[in-house]
């Protein structure tokens, strides 16, 4: 070291300067010259140790006492400046709380911090099935976008040979304090986005993130009976952490089909089921479709439009509780159509011979007609 400057001259203080006063032209030295504020500048690195080295000396009751009285010689050179030699420690200690304050706590000072680690994103991927794949359970593969750690650098983002050095601007905390006025806000450093290292030569294959876009192809197995936003998760299969931390997991989310027959509610299935007037008049049986096969209906005479057939157990069985749901067929009288005039014939012929007996054969329309009466006031 040359010769050394009046440590009272470097911060800009009277000799007779407070501890308050030494403290602030530190800190605002402190600001101005710091290593992350100006990455290039050797000039200002100088000077940020100088103002260092001026307070921890100033600072130091009996450190300054020594100093006042003789100069430079006053101070053991090993106890000055000089990087983190043993006997640092307390000096150190008061220098890293003025730090605290200004930057946000750097551990071991500048160069050392740690990096985070961070847990990578859970992912979705949306999984149309069928009803009959969601009743029976499947197994089906999957092939999904992921980020993987890049093959050329390792993940590093370095480019082949380089390594990824300590980020200047957070100090490799990943994290950044800003003073306003009285208070201090922390946030995510703009340069290394939190990683605390900084790639200066990208690697050329994944262009510094580390990581390269790639399609990985996964077996998803789907238990039976799941339902429509159910989610099965394949822990660890979501993207690769950051810096070392774990992967997030990626969720299957079930979404089914539309049915040709069948909707689903929770674990029971309804379906309509049209049947001919005169199968709703005289009765007979139907032939409807399930899950496990067909299954035959009877139809009473004189069924009605609405009824709803049950059959139980003919619905999904639940993926939880393992109980069966059941199947409800309803009824819909269909009105024929397209009719020949031979069928127009024998239904006008069937008119005449009931309208005399419309409260008979027909007592919901004579309902319905007594009460429009009423509301006509007839
Ligand atoms: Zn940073
Ligand atoms: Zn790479």
């Amino acid at each position: 070291m040359s010769k050394k400057k009046d440590f009272y001259e470097i911060l800009g203080v009277n000799r007779d300067a407070s501890e308050d006063e030494i403290k602030k032209a530190y800190r605002k030295l402190a600001m101005k010259y710091h290593p992350d504020r100006n990455p290039d500048g050797k000039d200002a690195e100088e000077k940020f140790k100088e103002a260092k080295e001026a307070y921890e000396i100033l600072s130091d009751t009996q450190k300054r006492a020594a100093y006042d009285e003789y100069g430079h010689a006053g101070i053991d050179p090993q106890a000055g400046f000089g990087g983190g030699g043993a006997g640092f420690g307390n000096f150190s200690d008061a220098f890293g709380g003025i730090f605290d304050e200004i930057f946000g706590n750097r551990g071991g000072g500048h160069g050392g911090g740690h990096t985070r680690a961070y847990r990578g994103s859970d992912l979705r991927y949306n999984l149309e099935i069928t009803l009959e794949q969601a009743a029976q359970g499947t197994e089906t593969k999957i092939r999904i976008p992921t980020m993987e750690t890049c093959e050329s650098c390792h993940g590093s983002g370095a480019k082949a040979g380089t390594e990824p050095v300590t980020c200047s601007t957070c100090g490799g905390t990943g994290q950044i304090r800003l003073q306003q006025g009285f208070f201090s806000i922390q946030q995510t450093c703009h340069k290394c986005h939190g990683t605390g290292r900084y790639v200066k030569d990208p690697c050329t294959n994944c262009h510094g993130s580390g990581r390269v876009k790639k399609h990985k192809t996964l077996a998803v197995k789907i238990p039976a009976g799941v339902d429509e936003g159910d989610r099965i998760r394949l822990t660890g299969e979501g993207e690769h952490g950051v810096n070392g931390g774990p992967a997030g997991d990626l969720y299957v989310q079930v979404h089914l089909k539309a049915h040709a027959v069948f909707t689903r509610d929770h674990n029971d299935l309804h379906c309509e089921m049209p049947i001919s007037f005169t199968t709703a008049a005289l009765g007979g049986e139907i032939e409807i479709p399930t899950l496990d096969g067909a299954a035959n209906i009877k139809i009473p005479p004189e069924t009605q439009t609405g009824r709803a057939f049950r059959l139980r157990g003919k619905g999904i069985r639940s993926v939880r509780s393992h109980t069966h749901g059941d199947l409800f067929c309803h009824v819909v009288v269909e009105t024929p159509v397209s009719l020949t005039e031979r069928q127009k014939e024998l239904l006008e012929e069937l008119e005449e011979i009931s309208q005399d007996n419309h409260s008979k054969h027909l007592p919901r329309a004579q309902t319905w007609m007594d009460k429009v009466k009423a509301f006509f006031g007839g």
